[in-house]
């Protein structure tokens, strides 16, 4: 067990784009950072995916793992300190943070918090193995690579009817499966929906099953009232069942909205602690996209080096 009783200027907990543009941007500050990346899931969202077409600056797309690895080789060039370990408490009341990880506490002036947050899944057993090959969960990013195919959305919210709407522009057509026989969604959402000559409803559905052999081919589906079984042709599913922001650490903490999320200033990454930062899909109920993270993560980085300057 390590055990750091002298503060580091600044920690960063979370390893994802926000939390590697933070570390390069505190890096090159010359603060120093330490980074606490998760055991399990260094690199963030992007390390379970395969190629990304839209983030900046890579012509003809990037592997999500290989960007992940270059952010994370950029931070460790400029002396950020990285550690695959998980943050399992903190208490950021005081002037002096403390972290608390399974190698040991750690304590610091400034954190930055920079967890993401994690699509809900249907818990289906082939759900992780089509990631990526037919299975995904952000039609922002993946919706381009379903051009003139029949795309499946699950889900009864604004963002499952947003999501279908949008991905009519891309697909032969969209199915919503949807659990009840109505939606949840907004009535204006609701009358785009239906209005939507390339998106049908099925109603009273669940997927019971997701199939293909290394790509989806299909999804099944059974009805909630009569139990019956029907297979859907689909070589896309999106699951738009809702978002889980990482922030089981902080209850009691930093303010948190009703879903979870962080809450920051406007215009600002700042907490309502003194000397908290927050970043990247933990705070961002709207893009939830690896710039803007990163975005984020650059803007939490300078808060911090200008909250820091002003305590010396
Ligand atoms: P994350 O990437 O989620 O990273 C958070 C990190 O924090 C994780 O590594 C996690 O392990 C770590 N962490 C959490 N809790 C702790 C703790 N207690 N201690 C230590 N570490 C912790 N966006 C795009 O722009 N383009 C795309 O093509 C694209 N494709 C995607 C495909 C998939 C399958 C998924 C899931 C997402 C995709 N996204 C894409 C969205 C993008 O990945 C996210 O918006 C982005 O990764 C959010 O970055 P983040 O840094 O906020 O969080």
């Amino acid at each position: 067990m390590t055990d750091q009783s002298e503060p580091r200027n600044v920690i960063i907990i979370g390893s994802g784009p926000a939390g590697y543009t933070a570390a390069v941007y505190a890096a090159r500050a010359s603060l120093a950072p330490l980074v606490f990346e998760g055991s399990v899931t260094a690199g963030g969202a992007l390390m379970n995916t395969t190629e990304v077409e839209n983030f900046p600056g890579f012509r003809d797309g990037i592997m999500g793992p290989e960007l992940m690895e270059n952010m994370r080789a950029q931070a460790e060039r400029f002396g950020a300190e990285l550690v695959p370990d998980d943050v399992i408490e903190v208490d950021l009341t005081g002037e002096v943070k403390k972290v608390v990880t399974y190698g040991g506490t750690f304590y610091a002036k400034a954190v930055i918090l920079a967890m993401g947050s994690g699509y809900k899944k249907l818990g289906l057993p082939n759900e992780d193995a089509l990631s990526g090959k037919g299975v995904s969960w952000c039609a922002t990013c993946d919706g381009f690579f379903f051009r003139e195919q029949h795309i499946a959305v699950v889900g009864g919210g604004d963002s499952a009817v947003e999501e279908a709407t949008f991905l009519t522009r891309f697909g032969s057509k969209v199915s919503l499966i949807v659990r009840r026989d109505e939606l949840r969604a907004s009535k204006i959402m609701q009358e785009r929906a239906f209005a939507d000559p390339k998106l049908d409803i099925e109603w009273n559905s669940v997927v019971e099953s997701v199939n293909g052999d290394g790509r989806l081919e299909s999804v099944t589906l059974k009805d909630t009232v009569t139990g019956e079984t029907r297979e859907l042709p689909s070589t896309g599913l999106f699951i738009a069942i809702g978002h889980e922001p990482r922030s089981e650490l902080l209850a009691g903490q930093v303010d948190l909205d009703a879903e979870g999320y962080v809450l920051t200033h406007a215009g600002s990454t700042a907490t309502n602690v003194r000397g908290v930062f927050a970043s990247g899909d933990l705070v961002d109920h709207t893009y939830r996209q690896a710039i803007t993270a990163a975005g984020s993560g650059c803007a939490a980085a300078l808060d911090a080096e200008r909250y820091l300057a002003l305590l010396e």
